[in-house]
């Protein structure tokens, strides 16, 4: 078994972590780190569980130390699910010796650090090699995209693969969850919509181009097409729902769109990897879905459901869909844990 822990475990991600590897084959929790505020107690008296499964009976009794190395000692890989501030100070020095598997946004755009779906561009883990030369590293950081672009992305990455791209619009209705414990006030979010989410816009932007760029052996040549994003906090606890609109530069037929999308499969389907779900994909025919309550869990919220898939008529060569990823397994604690599945895999 490798030995792991969870740096932020006592939050909505690190939660998702403890979670999902409960009951992992490879990799087993050994240490959970939070803020001073929690350090020093048992895990189950620092955390404010929220999730729907009782906290695993393996980690109940772990005594939650300080995030620093010399407190999580003996561990291979951490899994980072920290405040982006804190991530930038953190990460780096538990860099020197071990694998750290990132959430926080800190280091997601540095240029020797590999920003990864492993169905999308498992190819940018080459770029630990420098990432290691560089700073003169044992260990090194990976890190997976925000939430709202993981689930974009992979949508866009079979359509990428087969069509020319011109520009994505899309426009996101995120779950509350996504801000954190203490993130959204309830006074602030029941019976409304806040439509500004700080930052959120220009990562979706930014990353996804990232994400479908080339690794040259160098750096990464981000894709051209353009994205704009307008992002959205919705009274929904887990789940986050995307509307798309996709310009190609010519045209297409909506049927091979579908059949592209569900039959997509990636390197961790190929691998067989313990966390990937058989398709990435899910394509939905009724009018009314996806839904986040009905959609958010598919494959044990590691697939992404797309449906409304048609023909955008108000412009040529346009096409609309509406999809839905589990914010906090898919775009967050999953997302960590499939790329370290497929770096231990492949390393
Ligand atoms: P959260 O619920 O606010 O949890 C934050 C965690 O970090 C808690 O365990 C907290 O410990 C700990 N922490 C706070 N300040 C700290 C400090 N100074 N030193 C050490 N530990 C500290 O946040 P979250 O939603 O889980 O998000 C965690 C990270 O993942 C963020 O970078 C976020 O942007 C990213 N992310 C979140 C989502 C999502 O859907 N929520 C998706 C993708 C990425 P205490 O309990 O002791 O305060």
């Amino acid at each position: 078994m490798v030995n792991v822990g969870i740096l932020g475990a006592t939050g909505m991600v690190g939660q998702r972590f403890i979670q999902l590897l409960a009951d992992h084959p490879k990799f087993e929790i050994t240490a959970l780190t939070a803020s001073k505020r929690s350090a020093g107690k048992k895990y189950e008296d620092a955390a404010t569980w929220y999730l729907d499964s009782p906290i695993p009976e393996s980690v109940k009794d772990i005594t939650v130390v300080d995030t620093d190395p010399n407190e999580a000692k003996d561990v291979d890989i951490v899994f980072s699910a920290l405040p982006t501030e804190h991530a930038a100070v953190v990460e780096p020095k538990f860099a020197k010796s071990c694998i750290v598997a990132s959430n926080a946004s800190a280091m997601r755009m540095e240029p020797d650090v590999p920003l990864v779906i492993p169905e999308v561009n498992p190819e940018h883990l080459d770029m630990i090699e420098i990432q290691q030369k560089n700073r003169g590293w044992d260990g090194f950081i990976v890190t997976n995209p925000n939430c709202s672009t993981i689930a974009l992305t992979i949508t866009l990455k079979p359509l990428y693969d087969q069509y020319n791209i011109k520009r994505v619009y899309v426009s996101t209705m995120q779950a509350v969850s996504g801000a954190g414990y203490n993130g959204v006030p309830s006074m602030a979010i029941v019976d409304n919509l806040v439509p500004f989410i700080g930052g959120e816009e220009e990562k979706m932007e930014s990353e996804t181009l990232h994400l479908l760029g080339e690794f040259d052996g160098e750096t990464v040549i981000p894709a051209t097409f353009g994205v704009s994003a307008s992002c959205h906090r919705v009274a929904v606890v887990d789940g986050h729902t995307e509307a798309v609109f996709i310009e190609m530069e010519d045209g297409f037929e909506i049927d091979d769109v579908k059949k592209s999308l569900k039959n997509y499969k990636g390197l961790p389907q190929k691998l067989d990897l313990f966390s990937a779900p058989k398709n990435p994909i899910i394509v939905r025919e009724e009018e009314n879905r996806p839904q986040p309550r009905m959609d958010r869990n598919m494959d044990n919220g590691m697939a992404v459901t797309v449906g409304r898939i048609r023909e955008d008529a108000a412009f040529d060569n346009s096409l609309r869909y509406v999809l839905v990823g589990h914010n906090t397994v898919r775009g967050a604690a999953g997302a960590s844990i499939l790329n370290a599945e497929l770096i231990n895999e492949i390393m």
